[in-house]
Formats: structure tokens, C-alpha cells, sequence
């Protein structure tokens, strides 16, 4: 009878059903290789003897049964026995057990390959372990153990680190030599001393003998298994750190700790260099008075400094661990600054770019910010994440807006009077008439003493924005100056048949003060209350003081400003859009003048109006100069 058994993609056949009796009555084991070399039959006393089961047996490699050691031997002799059809061999061997325990094994292989009814290898095994004894298996057993001690031994002896072992009342019973280097005694005065004594600091020692006492009474011992750090007492006296870990042996009732110790002082020395070093780099952050915000690898806001949480109105907590394009969304950034930053934050994180920079803006809170984003990386190069530094530029970006608009002004003003000298100075050369000649002279003169006078303002400007202007104070006399001014505007005044009344010169005393740039002023708003006041107009100076201050006024029944401008007279060249409708010659430098020279000389001006009834400018000087307002007037004396 043939059994045919599927087993994978072969097909094996089980023994013809005598011999399979046979093998299965047998006291010995049989085992069956087909021509494949694969176990095809195993007898119920092999399965009993390997702990494998029948399934598991069939199919398998028969080597994999033998001892690692014994299967060269083995297979030699098997390959010997396979090219000799009937001839029979035997051998002792030991082999395995599923469970990884060894037996020893007598076997007998017959080669049956060419007998019809079997056509495989047979192989009876008996267990001989017993026979083999106590003797064989026992000494190697010992054998083995001894070995091993001695290599644990040796292992202990020549490790790097401090290795010491203590029985149960705390006396030393193992100390390596890397314990004599780490603690000063040698393994000849440590062993049988009390380890308390040698090498824990005085204070520390009731709680390691309480410790020790506990585990003798209740056996609970709760440092065991835990990585630990300690200060250690060296022979020499001194105290250092120790990281160490015990285990505890039973052997019956004895115990004994172990503990392995390695002598930290220079991780713990580099520890607080670490720690010394990351207190003075957040400082430094902290102090800086650029924004830093740090976005990890994986893209999320790590941490922002002081200064950047003011620029960008955020508390840490909101935006910290957010993902950056959400963090940029809940500042504040438009779209499109949004999306470059955004873009910028992949490309370093990505390692496309090492940095990359721009502006961008906060459209809330009226600010301008240079950014510049740049990969941050640890000490062997590997990126950690990208700091963004942030700047405030929202002044620069001001301050160039004006610069540009400064020089497109001043170039037109200038321009148009160029081309006019030189045109005027064109038709003097040409004139045959001699008075023709000097008309256009004294034409273009008077042009060029515009273009000068316009220059001179700049300059004035300029030096009084940078604090640059000196002062010079001397008591002055307003009325007189007043009149002078008048008397040097008298041909413009006439022209347009003005009146011009002075009053309350009588009862203001000198003022100390800087004549020259208080005429400056006085010339600036008559001027004007002449300019914008159609012809047969009043001008009116009022002068008056108090207990503190000398006020003047002028006061004119002209065109007056409209109400939505006066705020703006004072900037620098703005004009109010009646003065620009009835075209009349002006720069709008004239008031941005005055008003920084009255506040450099320690006074006030302002003024009132109403569209269409005239304007009235006030001014205010201090009767006493208050040198501390103006350190720089003093400043200026000491110079010269
Ligand atoms: P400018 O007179 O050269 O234009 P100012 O700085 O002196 O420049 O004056 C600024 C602006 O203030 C003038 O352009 C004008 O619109 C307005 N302004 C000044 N003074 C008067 C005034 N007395 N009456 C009406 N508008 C005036």
C-alpha cells in the first residue's frame, strides 16, 4: 500500500506496509531520506525521541537533528553510504531535541535506494545517552561551567569599567583593576574591607548600612537594576561623581551585589559646560534686538525670542509647536509674504538653499521686516532646522521712500529755474541793447537768489534734523527784529498793497534766544500771510507775554487753510491744496523750518484757520532759556 503525503510541492511517499510495521514496532528509531535528502518517513519512537512531531519530521533536512559539532562527520559518512547501494554503516553521534537539549544518539543507515519497496535511506537510531552517561555529558556540563567562569572572570578583571562586588554585610569581595584607577586602592587593600568605609562619602554612609540592613530584614532592596549617580569618596580624599548600576546574585541563602561603576566627572564637567553654554546663548538671544524665530526640521516653531514676540505681537504659547505656514497665518502675513516665507522654510529645511532672505510685511501693525532664513545645523553638519532673524526696517524703508521722493523734488525745483538762467543768460548774450542785456542779468538774478535761498533752507533743514545747527544766544529784541523783516519784505508788501499793523512790541522784553534763526522764522510766516493774502489784504503782528513766555502772532486776511490740511502744514514740503490750486510760487519747506526752529530754540508754533477768513500763526518762547532742554545750545558755547 502506498500513502501518498503532499508536503509542499513534492510528493512523498510513505513505506510499503511491511517494512512501515516493522519500523514502527521497532524499540529503535527509524528514519527514512528519500533521494531528495528530506526525511520522508519517521517511526513513532523518532518523534518520541526528538520532540518533533511526524509533520514537523517529514520534509525536514535529517542534518538539522544532529549536534553542530558531529555534522560534518556525519554527512561525510552519509554521502559515503548513498553511493554504495546496500551497504550499511553505523556511528555514534550526538543530536538535538526540539527543545535545544542534546541526546546521544547510535546509528545504523542502510542504503535501500534500490530496493523497489523502500527506495531510501534507513537510518535506526537508538538513544544511548544514559550509556554514554553521567560521565561524558557531566564532565563537559562542568567542564563547560568552569570555562565559562573563567571567562566571566577574565572579563570582569579586564574591563574598562570599575566592577566591585559586596557580600551581604557590605564587605568587598570583587575589585577589578579599573577599580583600583577609578577609586586609589588596590585589589589587595579593598578586598574584605568594608565598602562603605572606602569609598562612600562620610555623609552618605547610615543611609547605605540602613539600606543593606533593610534587605537583610525584608529582602527589599530598592536600588537594584537602577542606573544611579552618586559622588564617590577617592583614596586621596576627594569627591567625584559615579554612575552605577548593582545587580544582586542568590546563591542558595547568600546574596551578593554587583555593581559596575564608571566615574562621570567629565560628562558631569561637560554637562554644566553645556548647560553654561545654552544659558549664555539664550541670553545672548534674549538680548538681541533682532526677532529669531526657530523652526525645527520637521517644520513646526520651536521657540521665538523676546524681540520677536514684540515685532510679531505673538505669545510663545500661541504660536510654539504650531506648523509654520499656520504660525505665519495667525501673525498676520499677508498672502503673498506668506507663501514666500513659506517657500523659503522648505527650500533650507528641504537642503535646497543654506539660506535666503527678503521682506515682508505686517500690514496690522504697519511694519516692514527684512528676514533672512538660514539652516541650523548641529556640530557634524546634520540639519536641526532653520532660524529666521527678523528685522525691523520699517524706518529704512521710510526713510528711502522720502530719500527718492527728496531727490525728485528737489531736481524739478532746481531744473526749471536752471533752464531759466540759462535762457535768460542766452538772451543777454544776443541782446544788441545794452538795457535789455541787464534786464535779463537782473532777472536771472533774481532766479538764481531763489535757487539760493531755496539751497539755504535745505541746508537749514538738514542741520537741524541731525542736530548739526549751532545756536547762538543772545538777548533779543522781538519787536526790532520784527520790523527789520518787515522792512526787508516792504517791495513785496507794497506790491500788493498790504497793510501791515505791529502791536505789543512796547511791553516784551529781550528774549535769549538766537537772532539769527528767530528772523528765519519771523520772515517764513510774514511772508507767507503776504503771499496768501490777495492784494489790499491786513497783516497783523501781535506780541504779548506772561509770566513765563513771549507770544506773537501773525495773522492775515487771506485765502486760510482748509481744515483737513492744517494738521500737515508743518512737513516738509507739503502744501495745502488752495495754495497749490492759485499756483502761487512756494517749496512747503518754509513751515517744516520754522517749526524745528522753534523747537530747538525751546518754544512752540502752531496755527488756526479757516478756509476762505484768513490763518493766524502762533509762537512761544521761554523769557528764560532752560539749558537742560537744550543741552546741545550749551554744548555749542563750550565748542567754541
Ligand atoms: P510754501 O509757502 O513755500 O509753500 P510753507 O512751508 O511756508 O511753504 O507753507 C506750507 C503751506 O502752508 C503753504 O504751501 C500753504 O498751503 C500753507 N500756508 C502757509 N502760510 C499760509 C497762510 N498765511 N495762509 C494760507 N496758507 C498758508
Amino acid at each position: 500500500m502506498t500513502r501518498r503525503v503532499r508536503r509542499g510541492d513534492r510528493d512523498i511517499q510513505a513505506p510499503d506496509g511491511a517494512i512501515r510495521t516493522l519500523a514502527d514496532e521497532s524499540s529503535y528509531a527509524v528514519v527514512l531520506t528519500g533521494t531528495d535528502n528530506h526525511i520522508r518517513y519517521v517511526s513513532p519512537q523518532a518523534v518520541q525521541i526528538t520532540g518533533y512531531s511526524a509533520d514537523e519530521l517529514v520534509g525536514m533536512d535529517p542534518f538539522t537533528l544532529i549536534h553542530p559539532d558531529d555534522q560534518d562527520r556525519m554527512r561525510r559518512l552519509f554521502a559515503a553510504l548513498r553511493s554504495r547501494p546496500g551497504a550499511t554503516v553505523a556511528a555514534e553521534c550526538r543530536a538535538l531535541r526540539k527543545d535545544g537539549s542534546l541526546w546521544w544518539a547510535a546509528a545504523r543507515g542502510t542504503n535501500l535506494l534500490d530496493d523497489p519497496g523502500v527506495r531510501a535511506i534507513a537510518v535506526t537510531y537508538r538513544d544511548i545517552t544514559e550509556k554514554k552517561g553521567s560521565d561524558d555529558l557531566g564532565r563537559t556540563a562542568e567542564e563547560a561551567l568552569r570555562a565559562s567562569e573563567e571567562r566571566s572572570r577574565l572579563i570582569l578583571a579586564t574591563a574598562r569599567q570599575a566592577y566591585i562586588a559586596i557580600d551581604s554585610a557590605g564587605v568587598i569581595t570583587e575589585w577589578n583593576t579599573a577599580a583600583q584607577f577609578t577609586f586609589g586602592w588596590t585589589r589587595v587593600e579593598a578586598i574584605g574591607r568594608e565598602l562603605a568605609a572606602l569609598v562612600i562619602p562620610p555623609r552618605y554612609r547610615e543611609a547605605h548600612t540602613r539600606g543593606l540592613k533593610r534587605f537583610q530584614e525584608s529582602g527589599e532592596a530598592r536600588i537594584i537594576g537602577k542606573r544611579l549617580e552618586f559622588p564617590a569618596l577617592h583614596r586621596d580624599g576627594h569627591e567625584f561623581p559615579v554612575e552605577f548600576s548593582i545587580s544582586l546574585l542568590r546563591h542558595g541563602s547568600r546574596y551578593s551585589f554587583h555593581a559596575f561603576v564608571a566615574d562621570v566627572t567629565a560628562r558631569s564637567r561637560l554637562e554644566a559646560a553645556l548647560r553654561e553654554g545654552e544659558a549664555r546663548i539664550r541670553s545672548i538671544v534674549e538680548s538681541t534686538s533682532d526677532g529669531i524665530m526657530f523652526v525645527s526640521a520637521d517644520g513646526r516653531v520651536a521657540s521665538v525670542n523676546g524681540r520677536a514676540q514684540q515685532m510679531l505681537a505673538v505669545e510663545p504659547a500661541a504660536v510654539g509647536g504650531t506648523g509654520f505656514a499656520q504660525a505665519l497665518e495667525q501673525i498676520g502675513f499677508g498672502p503673498q509674504d506668506r507663501e514666500a516665507l513659506s517657500a523659503a522654510a522648505q527650500a533650507v529645511l528641504g537642503g535646497r538653499r543654506e539660506d535666503y532672505q527678503g521682506d515682508a510685511e505686517l500690514p496690522g501693525r504697519r511694519l516692514v521686516l527684512h528676514w533672512v532664513a538660514r539652516a541650523a545645523r548641529d556640530t557634524i553638519g546634520e540639519l536641526t532646522g532653520l532660524t529666521f532673524t527678523l528685522r525691523d526696517v520699517t524706518q529704512d524703508r521710510e526713510v528711502s521712500r522720502m530719500k527718492s521722493e527728496f531727490v525728485s523734488f528737489v531736481t524739478h525745483q532746481l531744473r526749471t529755474p536752471l533752464a531759466g538762467i540759462k535762457w535768460l543768460l542766452e538772451l543777454a548774450a544776443d541782446a544788441t541793447d545794452g538795457q535789455d542785456a541787464r534786464t535779463y542779468i537782473t532777472d536771472a538774478r533774481e532766479v538764481n537768489e531763489r535757487m539760493v535761498r531755496l539751497v539755504n533752507d535745505l541746508l537749514d533743514l538738514s542741520r537741524l534734523e541731525t542736530g548739526a545747527l549751532q545756536v547762538d544766544v543772545q538777548p533779543v529784541d522781538l519787536g526790532a527784529l520784527t520790523k527789520s523783516v518787515i522792512a526787508e519784505l516792504e517791495p513785496g508788501i507794497r506790491q500788493k498793497g498790504h497793510t501791515v499793523v505791529v502791536t505789543g512790541d512796547a511791553g516784551v522784553p529781550p528774549i535769549p534766544t538766537d537772532a539769527r534763526l528767530l528772523r528765519q522764522v519771523l520772515t517764513n510766516l510774514v511772508s507767507n500771510a503776504v503771499k496768501y493774502t490777495p492784494p489790499g489784504g491786513t497783516v497783523r503782528v501781535t506780541m504779548s507775554r506772561d509770566a513765563e513766555r513771549v507770544h506773537w502772532s501773525v495773522e492775515d486776511t487771506g485765502i486760510g487753510i482748509p481744515a483737513r490740511n492744517i494738521p500737515l502744514l508743518f512737513q516738509k514740503f507739503y502744501r495745502a491744496e488752495n495754495a497749490l490750486a492759485i499756483n502761487a510760487e512756494g517749496t512747503g519747506l518754509g513751515l517744516a523750518l520754522a517749526r524745528l526752529i522753534m523747537q530747538r530754540l525751546g518754544g512752540d508754533v502752531w496755527c488756526e484757520s479757516e478756509e476762505g477768513r484768513g490763518a493766524t500763526f502762533f509762537c512761544a518762547l521761554p523769557l528764560e532759556r532752560r539749558p537742560a532742554d537744550h543741552p546741545s545750545v550749551d554744548q555749542a558755547r563750550l565748542d567754541r
